[in-house]
């Protein structure tokens, strides 16, 4: 595992000049019909080592696809200093079983200063900050594991878009549902977070996260807030 700091640069706003937002939006279409090996495919070879991976460490599934592809595509994750203890082992399980290109990034602030200025702050600099900061420095175009079936809010995701720092953003299981991503990670040893047994359908940081409720497999994260997202995929 590399532990790198060192991406303090200021965030520059780009765009890929390979593709449009007219191009990005025919080929999201057309990625509809297939499957994830087939978008992680022409991810890997369009943007080759300056495409990566990020990564909650929820389970392994789209590590595995991409690095049946890839096995050397670089994963991203974002230490935030207020991981779950089993969060931080399946990182640890990963990193043995698959011989991850592992990168991890942290935050510019102590771990105390937790919600010193509220949540939304609070994840613009543990969790947005390192991320943005990492892409400018090493991609073009990164990888998510987000579903449309996580949440209301993501049910018009696409499979491939434009992030607004200008990155390409992809998302190759948005069209999966939780019974086929169970139903792979069965079938295909997929390492899974302990706390998704525990009733954790989506899991962030501890003092945000709680098991989820109902239909809303994100219900649990900033319980009893206004807040639905991080502001990662935003
Ligand atoms: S999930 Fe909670 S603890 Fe983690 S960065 Fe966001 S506000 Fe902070």
């Amino acid at each position: 595992m590399t532990t790198d700091t060192t991406f303090d640069t200021a965030v520059s706003l780009r765009r890929s000049p390979a593709f449009s937002d007219a191009d990005l939006a025919d080929l999201s279409r057309a990625f509809e019909g297939g499957g994830p090996h087939e978008v992680v495919g022409w991810a890997c070879e369009a943007f080759g080592p300056r495409l990566v991976l990020s990564a909650s460490f929820a389970d392994t599934l789209l590590i595995h696809i991409a690095r049946e592809i890839d096995p050397d595509i670089e994963i991203v994750f974002i230490d935030t200093g207020f991981h779950f203890a089993e969060t931080l082992a399946t990182v640890r399980r990963a990193l043995e079983h698959y011989s991850l290109n592992l990168s991890v990034v942290h935050p510019n602030l102590e771990p105390a200063d937790v919600w010193g200025s509220g949540v939304e702050s609070c994840c613009g600099a543990r969790r947005v900050a390192p991320l943005e900061r990492f892409l400018a420095a090493r991609a073009d175009a990164w990888l998510s594991g987000l579903r449309r079936d996580d949440s209301s809010d993501r049910l018009s995701a696409p499979i491939l878009g434009r992030d607004r720092r200008g990155v390409v953003k992809i998302n190759p299981l948005a069209s999966w549902t939780r019974p086929q991503l169970d139903r792979f990670a069965r079938d295909n040893d997929i390492l899974v977070n302990p706390l998704t047994s525990a009733g954790y359908s989506s899991i962030g940081c501890w003092p945000c996260t709680e098991p989820s409720t109902g239909d809303d497999l994100r219900s649990g994260r900033w319980s009893g807030s206004t807040k639905t997202e991080c502001g990662l995929h935003q």
